[in-house]
């Protein structure tokens, strides 16, 4: 079995670069759940197009399209894997701790309020993927991508209906999963209004005792 760190958080609370760092310095594979959908979708697979109106909606995907994405994803000869928005039910967590030696779960706490104020404002290049937010990472030029000019869209699950359904859904599921973990003793939240560097640094001290 392939050794796992997860990753859990709200978009928005910087699960996705914590996990990014977390990767690069242990050599393990960063599989996010949610650049994978995206992906699909964008290139119009047969996956993308069922998976797409879901996500749209804010609704998760269903648990079988989640475990064939991440089996062909995987490279079979990675170290271990850094798991960024899996799983997001209980099920799914089931199966994580079934397939995969699970070494750590980090959460990255943020507040509901918090949350939604970092979800609105992002925008995205549709045509190179770039992005940026409103208040924390504005484009030099007003609504148009730095790097090759197009104007920048809100993502279609960025709008503020998707958002609201999404951050609700996502504190009830979270609720359950962290105490699946926390019966384990595999769960530590880290408060999400910490530095990039400071979070990394405690998960850094943290991972070494494991
Ligand atoms: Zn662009």
């Amino acid at each position: 079995m392939k050794d796992a760190i997860v990753f859990l958080g709200i978009q928005g609370s910087g699960k996705g670069t914590q996990a990014g760092l977390l990767a690069e310095h242990k050599c393990f594979q960063h599989v996010n759940m949610g650049d994978l959908f995206r992906q699909e979708v964008s290139i119009g697979s047969a996956v993308g197009d069922a998976i797409e109106h879901v996500i749209e909606r804010g609704d998760l995907v269903i648990d079988h399209i989640v475990f064939d994405m991440i089996d062909t994803t995987v490279h079979p000869d990675c170290k271990g894997i850094i798991f960024d928005g899996f799983p997001r039910t209980l099920n799914q967590a089931e199966h994580l701790v079934k397939h995969y030696n699970l070494i750590h779960v980090y959460y990255l706490e943020l507040s509901e309020e918090e949350a939604i104020l970092r979800i609105q404002g992002r925008l995205v290049c549709t045509n190179c993927g770039a992005n940026y937010h409103t208040r924390h990472k504005p484009p030099k030029v007003d609504g148009i991508c730095d790097i090759c000019g197009t104007e920048l869209s809100i993502r279609a699950d960025d709008e503020p209906d998707a958002i609201a359904k999404r951050v609700k859904a996502f504190y009830q599921r979270t609720f359950v999963l962290k105490s699946f973990f926390e019966k384990r003793d595999a769960i530590t939240s880290i408060p999400a209004c910490k530095s990039v560097e400071e979070i990394h640094e405690l998960i850094l001290n943290d991972i070494s005792k494991r």
